[in-house]
């Protein structure tokens, strides 16, 4: 007998003042009852529309009606039969825009909590004191190189050896993981969580080696004649993207990018850090993404007095709902309809003023979103000193110049076939932010299968 309960079991989260002063999970996960008494809601529906809405088709009805039932290895088998990172993607993974955008209990009352319901199931898994002994698959003796160890590199890279390819993965950062380890901050996903993802990859015999930079220590046509028989490029989309305004060369300016790797990877915050972050008392970040959330959210917990500046207003808002909520609780000031005009600095080039002009919104624009508008003589200053710019990222276009033939797009996109991710380079593809721009962990994963089982299909064929 189904639980009819029209809303979510809630997520135990931490106090939002205790939260803003550490970097601990936010998230503390359902207990095994929740997760039961969540999955009784599932209707195990026939047609399973919540499927459709996942981008690595995981079988969602049937791996919770294994934890309906306490059976949460048999869940765990399931859930990882399709998706090799399913502790990132229960955390972080937009579910109310995919899965549970198209669960049925969503038309009267809150959808099933799939991507609780995944977390705990991965968490579940990862905290057994008995582990599974890992499969690792024979070798079929062909080579594969994948650049970029983010989640379209990762995937690509475990469903190849699950198919019996060698593969090895070239990451430019000291440790692997793209984003998820770089970017996404600890209090949303802990490094731990991301790094027993790698280390199952790994025990699969996925050979990661870090501090690889294609493009400069070897290029994808040296990884050809060193004996690969096909390459992946899931080299993500990190440039940052500035506005050109006054003083954004001044010191306390940051790009999202940095500020939030030198946070996650360099433990900048540290007074004992080789690389200090300053330390800004007032904040302002500008944008309204989910990466101005995380920055807003991190200055936060340095103890600055943060505000986020974003040109719309809050129904635009591209960042999850959860986390903008989070950020309110956790004491984040939004300044919405107000755009950065300049940054000022004093007589050191510091950062000391950031002037802002209001807007109002008008028609929709391409994006289908009401078009802001300058307000005349709305000019002001607010007192900053430190400004992240959260305003979105390109793919870097090293790969591109050093790769003779790879066509890409007007924005730096490498230009694929969706159905493969074949490049217009043979026996290169690509998938992930590299190919789209900054888009999602889960997209990111799908394209990486694509291009997986597409490799697969080439290799044979040849
Ligand atoms: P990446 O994760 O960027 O990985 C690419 C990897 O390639 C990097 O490790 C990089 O060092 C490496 N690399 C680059 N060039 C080279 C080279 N030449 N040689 C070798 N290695 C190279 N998505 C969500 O779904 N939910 C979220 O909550 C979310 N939050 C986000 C928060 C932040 C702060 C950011 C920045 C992004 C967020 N995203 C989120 C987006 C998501 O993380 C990305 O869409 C996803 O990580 C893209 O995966 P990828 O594998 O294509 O690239
Ligand atoms: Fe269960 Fe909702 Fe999927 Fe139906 S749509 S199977 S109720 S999760």
């Amino acid at each position: 007998m189904a639980n009819m309960r029209l809303d979510k079991n809630p997520m135990p989260e931490q106090d939002p003042v205790l939260r803003a002063g550490n970097f601990d999970e936010v998230a503390l996960g359902y207990t095994p009852e929740m997760a039961i008494d969540e999955a009784k809601r599932c209707l195990n529906c026939k047609n399973s529309l919540c499927r459709t809405g996942c981008p690595v088709k995981v079988r969602i009805p049937q791996f919770i009606a294994k934890v309906a039932e306490g059976d949460f290895d048999a869940a765990y088998e399931i859930i990882t039969s399709t998706n090799s990172l399913p502790a990132v993607c229960g955390r972080v993974c937009p579910q109310e825009k995919q899965c549970e955008s198209k669960c049925v209990r969503g038309i009267k009352g809150e959808s099933v909590g799939i991507g609780r319901l995944e977390r705990f199931v991965a968490d579940y898994h990862m905290n057994k004191e008995v582990k599974d002994e890992v499969k690792v698959p024979e070798s079929n003796g062909h080579r594969i190189a994948v650049v970029g160890s983010g989640p379209a590199g990762l995937t690509c890279a475990g469903d190849l050896r699950k198919m019996g390819y060698d593969v090895t993965v070239y990451e430019a950062f000291h440790k692997s993981g793209g984003v998820l380890v770089y970017g996404i901050p600890q209090f949303r996903l802990p490094k731990e969580i991301v790094a027993k993802e790698i280390d199952n990859l790994k025990a699969m015999g996925v050979n990661i080696i870090n501090n690889a930079i294609v493009g400069k220590s070897e290029t994808v046509d040296e990884l050809f004649a060193d004996g690969y028989e096909a390459v992946f490029i899931g080299s993500g989309a990190g440039l940052p993207m500035f506005m050109n305004i006054p003083g954004e060369n001044l010191k306390g300016v940051y790009s999202a990018n940095e500020f939030l790797t030198r946070i996650n990877l360099m433990k900048a915050y540290r007074e004992d850090s080789d690389t200090p972050i300053m330390h800004g008392k007032h904040v302002a970040v500008v944008g309204g993404g989910n990466v101005a959330m995380d920055a807003a959210r991190c200055a936060r917990r340095l103890g600055a007095e943060v505000k986020i500046v974003y040109r719309r207003s809050e129904s635009e808002l591209p960042a999850r709902r959860e986390e903008v909520e989070h950020a309110k609780e956790e004491g984040i000031e939004f300044c919405l309809l107000t755009t950065p005009l300049s940054i000022k600095g004093d007589d050191k080039f510091s950062v000391c003023a950031m002037n802002c002009q209001k807007m109002e919104l008008g028609e929709p624009d391409a994006s289908g979103r009401r078009r802001p508008i300058p307000v005349d003589g709305s000019e002001y200053d607010i007192d900053v000193d430190c400004v992240i710019m959260a305003l979105g990222t390109s793919p870097n276009p090293l790969i591109k110049s050093t790769t003779k033939g790879l066509e890409v797009n007007r924005k730096g996109g490498i230009i694929v076939e969706e159905a493969t991710g074949k490049t217009s380079r043979d026996a290169v593809y690509a998938g992930g932010d590299a190919v789209t721009g900054a888009a999602t962990v889960i997209s990111a994963m799908g394209a990486g299968k694509t291009a997986a089982k597409a490799i697969d299909e080439y290799l044979s064929n040849k």
